[in-house]
């Protein structure tokens, strides 16, 4: 019996992240609007007539990529404030940084990274995104990777009023500008106006750590209101929880339990520092943290509780968190998480490259709330296909120990959501690809050198 769809992609190998985890040698996938309508061995799909066929021979065929935290306007300080862990970097380079940048700098900057992302087979982005976090700019982000083709949702980061600990910890007052009731009727705003059907915004209190409390309460309240969910960050930096301690006599989750912010909806970005108690809350809660491997090994932040967290029930994601010291590539990203679990522990089998691509296909799509992260039958079409031709991928036995620890974004071919064919031939298809990196070099290039940042800190500071 003949059927039809839009799009078939056929004589790849499939790695489905179905339940069964089936790999499919030869397979089809068919995508039905933007849908997933089968996925078999071409045989089994050889009665499909599509629009469009798409031969995936020598080429692996994979759920799209999530990345469930980011800052993508962050891309402007690419390479810069390196060698400083977490409260120098954020108080001497990074919101020095993001107090000065303006508008068409950071939309700039947020278009060359989703466009880094989408290249690099991401589908969906999780981007908490702070500075400029006016209405007006939020809208022109959120429209960014939506006129881009991808997923995800803008966690927008708020600073509120200027905490006891903001200003212990010398972080710039000039983000601390609003007020709590300001902070909330912008982000009513932003909610209330935006419209998209793959592009949401969420309410983001900027961290725990260093936000009031009446802030982060009253965002949770309106993620509730909105339905939709809320992400943070917490507990990255060893004295984070210790600062949160002193200030207010318990650790962080201890009192967003009591204050019954914690659910699926809320996710955690970072959550490194964690007692048992607090790994028992958030476990029980079920709520998602966002694990950023690379950037704790570039601010030396530390290696997340991987295992009890997810024992304990919690839904892990992985993201990319910045491009300020590395890529945003979610290739590089999954093998980090292996090697920094592994180092940590001491341990080669305290996880796998199977673990590691799970994370970052199903994992991410249950921490963004997104029927996606597996190749599926009434699925959504997100997907991306990776070449196997390079010399550094021959051979291959395992297609996800491939994935994970010898491929990279550059080995994606083609990258669809919501079924359309959103990058391939090693270009965006819905928006100007050369003009987005001529943009992103000249307004991160005006920011930066307004700002005075400086550009060569490696070589002074070198030990000797
Ligand atoms: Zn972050």
């Amino acid at each position: 019996m003949t059927q039809h769809c839009d799009v078939l992609l056929r004589g790849g190998v499939v790695v489905t992240m179905d339940d069964a985890r089936r790999v499919i040698e030869h397979g089809a996938v068919a995508v039905r609007g933007n849908r997933i309508a089968a996925v078999g061995t071409q045989a089994e799909l050889s009665g499909w007539q599509a629009d469009r066929t798409i031969d995936c021979s020598g080429q692996v065929v994979i759920p799209g990529l999530v990345d469930s935290h980011n800052h993508l306007f962050q891309v402007a300080g690419r390479g810069l404030g390196d060698g400083m862990a977490l409260w120098q970097w954020l108080s001497e380079f990074m919101l020095p940084l993001a107090a000065g940048i303006r508008p068409e700098e950071a939309v700039a900057a947020v278009r060359v990274g989703a466009l880094e992302a989408l290249s690099s087979g991401t589908t969906t982005i999780i981007d908490n995104h702070y500075a400029p976090n006016d209405a007006a700019t939020t809208l022109q982000v959120a429209a960014a990777l939506h006129d881009m083709g991808l997923r995800g949702a803008i966690a927008l980061g708020v600073f509120g009023p200027f905490t006891d600990i903001a200003r212990d910890n010398q972080l710039s007052p000039l983000l601390f500008q609003n007020s709590t009731r300001h902070e909330i009727d912008s982000m009513r705003e932003c909610l209330t106006e935006w419209r998209s059907d793959r592009v949401q915004i969420w309410p983001s209190p900027i961290n725990v750590i260093y936000n009031d409390q009446d802030l982060v309460r009253g965002l949770v309240e309106l993620a509730d209101e909105f339905n939709v969910r809320w992400q943070t960050h917490c507990s990255e930096a060893l004295v984070d929880p210790e600062i949160y301690l002193q200030a207010y006599g318990l650790r962080p989750f201890i009192w967003m339990e009591k204050e019954r912010l914690l659910s699926p909806h809320a996710s955690f970005a970072h959550a490194i520092w964690l007692d048992d108690a607090e790994i028992e809350r958030i476990g029980g809660r079920q709520c998602g943290i966002a694990h950023n491997p690379m950037s704790n090994e570039y601010l030396a932040s530390g290696a997340m509780r991987l295992r009890d967290a997810r024992k304990a029930g919690a839904t892990i994601g992985m993201g990319a968190d910045g491009a300020a010291g590395h890529l945003m590539d979610m290739f590089q990203i999954m093998r980090q998480m292996v090697y920094v679990q592994r180092l940590h522990t001491l341990d080669p089998e305290a996880t796998f490259a199977e673990e590691a691509f799970e994370l970052a296909t199903r994992g991410g799509a249950q921490l963004a709330g997104i029927d996606a992260g597996c190749l599926e039958a009434g699925k959504l079409a997100d997907i991306a296909v990776v070449s196997l031709r390079g010399a550094h991928m021959a051979p291959c036995f395992n297609p996800v120990a491939n994935l994970v620890y010898c491929a990279s974004g550059r080995d994606v071919t083609l990258t669809m959501v919501d079924g359309r064919v959103v990058y391939e031939n090693g270009r965006a298809t819905l928006v100007d690809h050369e003009e987005i990196v001529r943009k992103a070099h000249e307004h991160c290039n005006a920011v930066i050198k307004r700002l005075n940042i400086p550009t060569r800190r490696g070589q002074a500071a070198l030990p000797q």
